[in-house]
């Protein structure tokens, strides 16, 4: 897992889940009395996953979901512990809750920390660690009773999603197997746990057939996939990744959906994965969190891959798909980070030319093991820090993205706006994190979801403007 310092916005309000209103839902007599709750999801898209599978379950029972927190009998706030910054966004979260509805059910990361949250706020009505879908029911079930409705009770084809139908994350893992000093998703979360392969590709094929045009693969280490259960292959399905991606990318017959990679560590066998996005099976696009490029600081850090020789990896990635895009995060101001060390980072920059970056100072976790070592980095040494590689990143981002001016790309458009503005995606741009492509005009007719070739324009620090070729 890498984590964000904020949560992705989800849009307006990740607790604005569209009210599933079923024909049967609407009939007369049954208006009103059917029991309904609300979701507050904070965190990471692996949250978001398990928020869109405790409403898939609570719609198979019956429940229908609440837009606001009025029209909720209940409130489940799916939670974030990772940085303390989100530990405090979640207890207010919570509070807002409490305050707005009063039946308040916490699940996620920071339920794993029950005594916390009821120190904090001794009203709420339950606690549950992640990843307890059973115990989530049972709260809900003893705050608000299902009411069981044959009518009612069906589920929809794709379970119920938080994001567009035409994008939807796809959980293959649960949990990690490293040690990262800053870390403490596995104490959270445990060991790794991957799902069987065909377990994956059946869902896939689920959310492809109800509309789903482009699927972002994620877990705590998706390289890792299937080391736990040995690489099984089950009902023609092997539990790599490698083999992953590529049935992934035979999904969908005639039009094949986009399937982007996220939280892939650089160890060899990734090499593997670049031919297929070479013959357009898998987007050209590795997410890959590097988190530094000094091997003392990564050492330091216990990361995996520390000794990868990074550079010369995204040199054979590039010689093979030379179209590829590299994301990453980095942290800046890790305990004992010197100034030469920094230096490293910046010049690995200089040469890793990476596309998209997001960078973090760091920041103490209760209970990471990074806490206790020496030389922690005075707070305007980060920041100075932070603000140097910014500007490199940035400079770097503005020079790629000025380079694509006059090519032609594929997109998929996210949103249309009351104006006719459409906000797009092209195959470097994954939701919530990277940039955009925005079309001003000559939108008409364009839906949500739909994949066209725009040639681009114009080009800012971080988006694209394109028109639509004819
Ligand atoms: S221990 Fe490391 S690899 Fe595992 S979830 Fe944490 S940061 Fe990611």
């Amino acid at each position: 897992m890498e984590h964000t310092k904020t949560p992705p916005n989800l849009g307006a309000r990740p607790d604005l889940a569209p009210k599933i209103q079923t024909p049967d839902s609407r009939r007369a007599g049954r208006k009103g009395d059917q029991p309904t709750i609300g979701m507050v999801s904070l965190g990471c898209p692996k949250a978001l996953v398990d928020s869109e599978r405790i409403l898939t379950r609570l719609r198979a029972e019956g429940y229908a979901i609440s837009p606001d927190y009025a029209g909720a009998h209940a409130v489940i706030v799916n939670t974030c512990g990772f940085l303390d910054s989100a530990k405090a966004e979640s207890l207010e979260a919570i509070g807002e809750a409490l305050q707005e509805n009063g039946k308040v059910i916490v699940t996620g990361c920071l339920g794993a920390e029950p005594e916390y949250i009821r120190e904090h706020h001794p009203q709420i009505r339950a606690v549950t660690g992640p990843h307890q879908y059973e115990q989530v029911l049972d709260a809900v079930h003893g705050v608000v009773p299902p009411a069981p409705d044959p009518f009612v009770d069906l589920l929809p084809a794709s379970g119920v999603s938080l994001t567009p139908r035409h994008f939807s994350y796809l959980k293959i893992s649960e949990g990690c197997n490293h040690k990262c000093k800053f870390c403490i998703i596995p104490d959270m979360r445990g060991r790794l746990q991957s799902r069987p392969a065909h377990a994956v590709v059946r869902e896939a094929e689920k959310l492809v057939e109800s509309g789903v045009k482009e699927l972002l693969v994620i877990s705590q280490d998706t390289s890792a996939f299937g080391v736990d259960i040995k690489h099984a292959e089950d009902r023609g399905h092997r539990a790599h990744i490698t083999d992953l991606a590529r049935d992934l990318g035979a999904l969908g017959a005639a039009e094949r959906p986009w399937v982007r990679l996220h939280y892939v560590y650089p160890y060899p066998h990734v090499r593997q994965l670049i031919p297929l996005m070479a013959e357009g099976l898998i987007l050209p696009y590795l997410d890959i969190p590097f988190q530094h490029a000094s091997t003392d600081v990564l050492r330091r850090m216990a990361r995996p891959a520390a000794a990868a020789k990074t550079l010369d990896e995204i040199a054979a990635w590039r010689e093979i798909c030379p179209e590829i895009t590299l994301r990453s995060t980095f942290i800046v101001g890790y305990p004992g980070e010197t100034e030469d060390e920094f230096q490293v980072l910046l010049d690995w920059m200089d040469e890793a030319q990476l596309d998209r970056v997001g960078c973090f100072q760091y920041e103490n976790v209760a209970g990471a093991r990074s806490n206790d070592l020496p030389d922690h980095v005075p707070a305007e040494v980060k920041q100075d820090r932070w603000e140097r590689f910014m500007a490199k990143a940035q400079a770097i981002s503005e020079a790629k993205l000025a380079a694509k001016v006059g090519q032609t790309l594929d997109v998929i458009v996210d949103e249309i706006d009351a104006d006719g503005v459409a906000t797009c995606r092209t195959k470097a741009d994954a939701p919530e994190i990277d940039g955009n492509l925005f079309i001003d005009d000559g939108t008409e007719g364009l839906k949500v979801g739909e994949i066209v070739q725009v040639e681009v324009d114009e080009a800012g620090e971080y988006d694209l403007w394109g028109f639509i070729r004819n």
